[in-house]
């Protein structure tokens, strides 16, 4: 195929023979945020560019390489949107979501960052998120990581572990900052070329690094939990409490301090060890900050996002059972009569039977050719309709995946078997 026909590099179809995994998932995802009372807020794919500068932050991967960023035809920058919850401060900002009120929102939907395409990084995502806005409590703070915890359990998943860290106040991070510079000033010449550029900038970063030759050099820098105010300590130990009455296991690693500016006090993430150096499915924490830096009043918040297509890639890595879509029953007609009468019988079977999966041949084929299809489907049974069964109203049924025997049944008993027989 021509080079320019194929799809960008890193974007991805969902084929339809994964697509039940990918619904599963989210199907999952949406009753279980709204089953803790959280709604769904649907942002726009694209922003101004400038909202993710200032929410984001200027010295992160995403805002400094991994932008897909555009002029329109008007000039204006934008930005096709690389996370979710910049969109969702906007949103609720605009239309005066946060006035003393609090607010619980999910999203679910495609992000874009410009990364080196692998094994769960993709430049086309997409992602599952919390937000809530207005709780500066840690009671919140233990509700969202409970809704990813249950999100697991729900999925079947297992073998991931919880990291929990505290980043403090601003002010206290300020210290610790300066801290951290001189310790690293004093070891320069260790720092990698990424180091040496965040020194600066963001130095906590440094703490992220995944170059081995840094390990040392990192394991013995000053602890972040060292410096950590009063009041974010009785936060921190606030959740902590809470997730052990829960019982949600979790590890604290000091050097958890996540790749986006907007953080503060905790910050998390959800891990596994089955998807090599992409075992990040969930990460999130609380951003108290980012509505003031997008220009709002002070308004506590907390959320996380999820990596749909990492988890999808753990549902299949534990080869867990995905809900079927195939039919229960495939329409085989044979002749433009029982094709005719066989249309006005699958639309009542339809709508007496709402759960019913009926799929009906359609361009007509020999009764071989129907059976393959039938059985391509993965179809329990074939619904067999000819001249004969016509005349004498009825139908055949032939189970297609056991070793029972076809049967002919009375039109007018067809309902109830199905009811009976087949949606049990
Ligand atoms: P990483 O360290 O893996 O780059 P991140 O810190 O950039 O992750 P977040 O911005 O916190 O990720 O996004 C939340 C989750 O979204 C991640 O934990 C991951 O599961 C998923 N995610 C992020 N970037 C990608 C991507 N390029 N492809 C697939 N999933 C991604
Ligand atoms: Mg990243």
């Amino acid at each position: 195929m021509a080079k320019n026909l194929q799809a960008v590099r890193g974007m991805r179809d969902i084929l339809p023979e994964q697509s039940p995994s990918w619904q599963h998932i989210e199907t999952c995802a949406r009753e279980l945020f709204n089953s803790y009372g959280y709604n769904e807020l649907r942002t726009p794919l694209i922003e101004s560019t400038d909202l993710f500068k200032r929410g984001i932050g200027d010295a992160t991967d995403i805002v400094e390489k991994e932008m897909y960023t555009f002029e329109d035809r008007n000039g204006d920058s934008l930005t096709l949107r690389p996370e979710g919850t910049a969109g969702c401060v906007r949103a609720a900002m605009q239309h005066g979501l946060l006035h003393n009120q609090q607010q619980r929102i999910w999203y679910i939907g495609p992000m874009f960052r410009h990364e080196r395409p692998q094994k769960g990084r993709y430049r086309g995502f997409y992602q599952a998120g919390i937000e809530t806005y207005g709780i500066a409590s840690p009671d919140i703070d233990a509700e969202v990581i409970a809704i990813g915890a249950r999100l697991w359990k729900k999925l079947g998943l297992k073998n991931i572990h919880l990291e929990i860290n505290s980043l403090g106040s601003n002010q206290a991070r300020e210290v610790y900052r300066d801290v951290l510079v001189s310790y690293f000033s004093q070891n320069q010449e260790q720092l990698d070329e990424d180091s040496k550029r965040r020194l600066h900038q963001n130095p906590l970063r440094i703490l992220d690094t995944k170059n081995p030759e840094m390990k040392s050099l990192v394991d013995n820098a000053p602890d972040l939990l060292d410096y950590l105010d009063d009041e974010s300590k009785e936060h921190f130990e606030g959740l902590k409490q809470r997730l052990d009455v829960i019982g949600i296991s979790y590890t604290v690693n000091s050097r958890l301090v996540r790749g986006l500016d907007y953080y503060n006090r905790t910050v998390f993430e959800w891990i596994t060890s089955e998807l090599g150096s992409q075992g990040t499915i969930c990460a999130g924490g609380r951003y108290d900050s980012l509505v003031t830096k997008l220009g709002g009043k002070e308004t506590p918040a907390c959320g996380f996002g999820i990596g749909i297509d990492r988890l999808q890639l753990l549902l299949e890595e534990q080869d867990l059972p995905i809900p079927n879509h195939a039919p229960h029953l495939y329409f085989v007609m044979l002749g433009n009569t029982a094709e005719i009468a066989g249309l006005k019988i699958a639309e009542n079977l339809r709508e007496s039977s709402p759960g019913l999966r009926i799929m009906v041949n359609n361009g007509s084929g020999s009764f071989k050719a129907q059976l393959k299809r039938a059985d391509k489907s993965a179809a329990d049974y074939a619904l067999i309709l000819g001249d004969n069964e016509l005349e004498n109203h009825q139908v055949i049924i032939k189970p297609l995946r056991q070793e029972t025997q076809q049967a002919s049944l009375a039109l007018d008993k067809l309902n109830d078997y199905v009811t009976n027989t087949i949606l049990v």
